[in-house]
Order: C-alpha cells, then sequence, then structure tokens
C-alpha cells in the first residue's frame, strides 16, 4: 500500500449493483459487480473490471460478448449470493433464475432486475488482477420501473450493519448486551448476522439469538451452514 494513502477513502465512492453474463460455446455463466460505467454516447459503450480468475473473465474473453442485468434495490441476497461468492465452475448458477438468451447469445437475468442491455466487446484493456472489457451496447430494455440496488445499500441496509444515523436503522430492543446476543460473521461471504436484526429474507424474527436459529439456517448471502459462521469479536 501507498504510505500517504487511506484505503478508507474507496469506500467513499459511489456504485451500482450489477449482473454481468456472458457465454462459451452453450454454457452460460454470470458474477455480480459494482465496477460498471457507462463510457461514450455515440455509440453508446459501457465498461466493466471483471477479475481474471473468474469464470466469467474467461467467457467474455472467448465469446467477445457480454450482458449486464441491473439490480433492483429489493434483490434478494440469495440473488446476489448466488452470482457473487459461488464459482460456475462449481455449480449452475441459472438453477431456479429467471433469464432469457439475449440476441448476442449471452443470458440476462429477469428476476429482480430493472433493465438489462447486450453488448459486443469491442476492446480489452489489460489491468493487471483485472480485465476491463469494452463494451458496444448492442441492445437492451427496461424490463420495469424501481429503485436501482447501490452498493452501499447492499453493504449497510441488506447486510444489516446499518449506522444509527440512517433511516432505516432498526433499534434493538434490548439494550443489554449479553453472550446471547452476539453477532455472528460468515467466514464464506463475509455477511454478519446481527440478532438484533434477525434475517427477514429467512423469516428470522428480530431478537433472535444466532443459537436460537434453525440447524438448517443458512447464510442469505452464500447459503453456507450455521458452522461456517464463528463470532465476531
Ligand atoms: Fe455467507
Amino acid at each position: 500500500m501507498v504510505d500517504n494513502f487511506n484505503p478508507k477513502t474507496l469506500h467513499k465512492i459511489s456504485y451500482g449493483l450489477y449482473i454481468i453474463t456472458s457465454k462459451q460455446g452453450k454454457r452460460i455463466n454470470g458474477q455480480t459487480a459494482n465496477t460498471l460505467v457507462q463510457i461514450s454516447a455515440d455509440p453508446v459503450t459501457i465498461a466493466v473490471s471483471i477479475n481474471k480468475q473468474n469464470l466469467t473473465n474467461e467467457f467474455i474473453r472467448q465469446s467477445k460478448v457480454f450482458n449486464v442485468s441491473i439490480l433492483a434495490q429489493e434483490a434478494p441476497l440469495s440473488l446476489i449470493g448466488q452470482f457473487g461468492f459461488k464459482s460456475g465452475r462449481d455449480v449452475d448458477k441459472f438453477e431456479a433464475v429467471e433469464y432469457k438468451l439475449g440476441a448476442n447469445g449471452a443470458p440476462y437475468i429477469i428476476d429482480s432486475v430493472l433493465a438489462y442491455m447486450e453488448t459486443e466487446v469491442i476492446q480489452e484493456v489489460d489491468a493487471g488482477t483485472h480485465s476491463i472489457f469494452i463494451g458496444k451496447v448492442t441492445g437492451g430494455e427496461v424490463l420495469k420501473e424501481g429503485t436501482p440496488m447501490t452498493y452501499a445499500h447492499y453493504h449497510q441496509i441488506k447486510r444489516g450493519s446499518v449506522p444509527k444515523t440512517a433511516p432505516s436503522y432498526t433499534p434493538p430492543q434490548k439494550e443489554r448486551k449479553d453472550n446471547t446476543m452476539d453477532k455472528y460473521i460468515c467466514n464464506v461471504c463475509g455477511y454478519v448476522y446481527d440478532p438484533a436484526l434477525g434475517d427477514p429474507e429467512n423469516d428470522i424474527a428480530p431478537d433472535t439469538p444466532f443459537e436460537k436459529l434453525p440447524d438448517d439456517w443458512v447464510c442469505p448471502v452464500c447459503g453456507a451452514g450455521k458452522d461456517e459462521f464463528e463470532k465476531e469479536s
């Protein structure tokens, strides 16, 4: 790290949240990404930065196409986790997800998505650990009206660590701090289970201690079991 650089400055950059999809022959894959930006208006081009270790990177490099699905604010953690914390090398990410194939043959997601765009890669920039793909937009449509998900919303609201100054903050019903109300963190994806908030996506009421969660409860983001969690220090 650079000496006079505070990495927390990076947390002040705002982003949206997207699912970037591509294909390789008949195979399809996709991943969650926040690093997407419009580059130009005529022609419309967009750029996305994708880690070279990801299968989606391999697919985009080979097929020269990628699609963008713009997530709605109410997109469930499970959908974001399905595309963000699993590898298409191990699982079929599209199982139980509603999608269609675009004119370029790559998929786009319909569930919890406001709009999608299809692109054709016109340039690839080697950025060390990542590739920046610049795509010319070849199609796309608005699927429904709504508020787009932001990266900040995903971290602050969806993960349950809400600042007390936020309008959406839910105060814990009990002020006491004892060992039955500890927060637990998922070792796989970093999701924090906050007993004061419960887990609304899995019908867990606020004020449910981690120890009282059903044995078959899984991380709402990545699907890891309770044994993958440890007490937050
Ligand atoms: Fe997790």
